[in-house]
């Protein structure tokens, strides 16, 4: 099952929009504003969102913009009233995926999430591998040198965020933001009990370990071992 994010202001649109989602059989929570709809984004995955253009304060492009510097890679629909050549250029410049003008019909909508569904799903399920270290998201599986290990699903998590951005440096906030559930009451110290747990698991003794401290910054996972 899909979950997206409506990003829309205009409540009967909203509602409506949710409920054919919902009848389609997608997970769907709504956010109103720009600001709380990139809070959402940056703290949780969702498989797509559908974006309005016209939001009160941040339009819908100045927050795909934000989350795409941010390095936010969830497919993004955005929903417009602007009809121009030009407009649709700058939503797609932003980084949106597809564009749909309203008013539009629900069953193109579906199709359209549907296709980024595909295009993203398939590179989602591939199997992710740095170094002597392979994690398949479709079944959750990790090796290490070819044999299975067992990890918690924290464990898991901090792995597969670290595996999608290797050689990338994350402050303990990040990786606290992007990893754990918002209204989690973790801090830093479970981000650093959990770096130390993945690493017993994952390196070999006398090597350096794969998850590299940068002192004063944060961590990162090193895609070479040199
Ligand atoms: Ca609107």
């Amino acid at each position: 099952m899909s979950k997206v994010l409506l990003v829309e202001d205009d409540l009967v649109t909203c509602d409506m929009v949710r409920d054919w989602l919902e009848h389609e059989l997608y997970t769907v929570e709504e956010a109103h504003t720009g600001e709380e709809a990139l809070d959402l984004m940056k703290l949780y995955q969702y498989d797509i969102v559908v974006l309005d253009w016209g939001l009160p304060g941040k339009s819908g492009v100045e927050i795909l913009s934000r989350f795409r510097a941010d390095g936010g890679t969830t497919p993004v629909l955005i929903l417009t009233g602007k009809r121009s050549v030009g407009e649709k250029e700058e939503g797609l410049d932003a980084g949106a995926d597809d564009y749909l003008t309203k008013p539009f019909d629900m069953r193109e909508l579906s199709a359209r999430l549907r296709a980024l569904l595909r295009r993203s799903h398939s590179p989602r399920a591939s199997v992710l591998a740095v170094r002597n270290i392979t994690l398949d998201p479709a079944t959750c599986q990790v090796t290490r040198d070819g044999e299975e290990l067992k990890l918690l699903p924290t464990e898991y998590a901090l792995l597969e965020f670290f595996m999608r951005h290797p050689d990338r440096v994350f402050s303990t906030d990040d990786i606290l933001n992007h990893v754990w559930k918002s209204d989690s009451e973790a801090t830093a110290t479970a981000v650093r009990t959990y770096i130390t747990r993945l690493r017993k698991k994952l390196d070999v003794e006398e090597k350096a370990s794969i998850i590299k401290t940068v002192h004063g910054i944060g961590y990162k996972l090193e895609s070479r071992d040199d």
